[in-house]
């Protein structure tokens, strides 16, 4: 999953990345609002965390915008302690959730992990797609019961993929979805990643459709 995270303060931008990162997501950084309205206009993120303090374009404004645009994408707001008619402005501008600074980094990534497979359909944090089963919190993995050890490029890849179970995932928005924008997409590791991921939970489970993409749970309806 790929996220964006929009603060102007570098230090906590910086700690809300690596902690994403080190929660299996791929992420993007912007410092202002302006920068984080366009990554958000045009880059497809799975969820997106908004400082409301931003230079620039203010956090209220940015996520407006991205509403009026018809920009689904799930925002959880960055807020300061007891403002609440912030909180209240934040969701009638549109936000999904919000967490109060300062904050635990756990939180974000529970937060945006739930928003996430909401906004895919999914209530339950486990997704299960016939003899698999994907553990969206400890990252856990079992077919058939049995454990899978996957690391972290290939969890991210299955896990997109669960989310969207029974439906051709594209190469390219897999790619999307997956690696972060300074990521050159140009490799080949993406078939590589699937190529080990099908050894290790069986080929038979990700369906390759000819020159449309990849699909799991192939002839199932989505588990949800
Ligand atoms: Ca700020």
């Amino acid at each position: 999953m790929r996220v964006l995270v929009v603060e102007d303060e570098p230090a906590l931008a910086l700690r809300l990345q690596k902690a994403l990162q080190a929660a299996d997501f791929a992420v993007d950084v912007a410092y202002d609002g302006e920068e984080g309205f366009h990554l958000g206009d045009t880059e497809p993120y799975d969820a997106i965390v908004l400082d409301l303090g931003l230079p620039k374009i203010d956090g209220i404004t940015v996520l407006r915008r991205w509403r009026q645009a018809g920009r689904t994408t799930p925002v959880l707001i960055l807020t300061a302690r007891g403002q609440w008619s912030e909180k209240m402005t934040g969701f009638d501008a549109g936000a999904d959730d919000y967490v109060t600074k300062p904050f635990e980094l756990d939180e974000i990534a529970y937060r945006l992990r739930a928003l996430i497979r909401r906004a895919s359909g999914h209530v339950s944090p486990e997704l299960v797609c016939g003899r698999l089963r994907l553990d969206t919190h400890s990252g856990r993995v079992t077919v058939d019961g049995q454990p899978v050890q996957l690391t972290a490029q290939e969890f991210r890849i299955l896990s997109y993929l669960a989310h969207h179970a029974g439906r051709v995932v594209s190469r390219t928005e897999m790619m999307e979805h997956v690696y972060d924008r300074h990521f050159d997409s140009d490799s080949n590791v993406l078939e590589v990643l699937l190529g080990r991921i099908r050894r290790k939970i069986g080929a038979d489970l990700i369906e390759t459709v000819r020159g449309q993409g990849y699909r799991l749970g192939a002839g199932a309806e989505p588990a949800r």
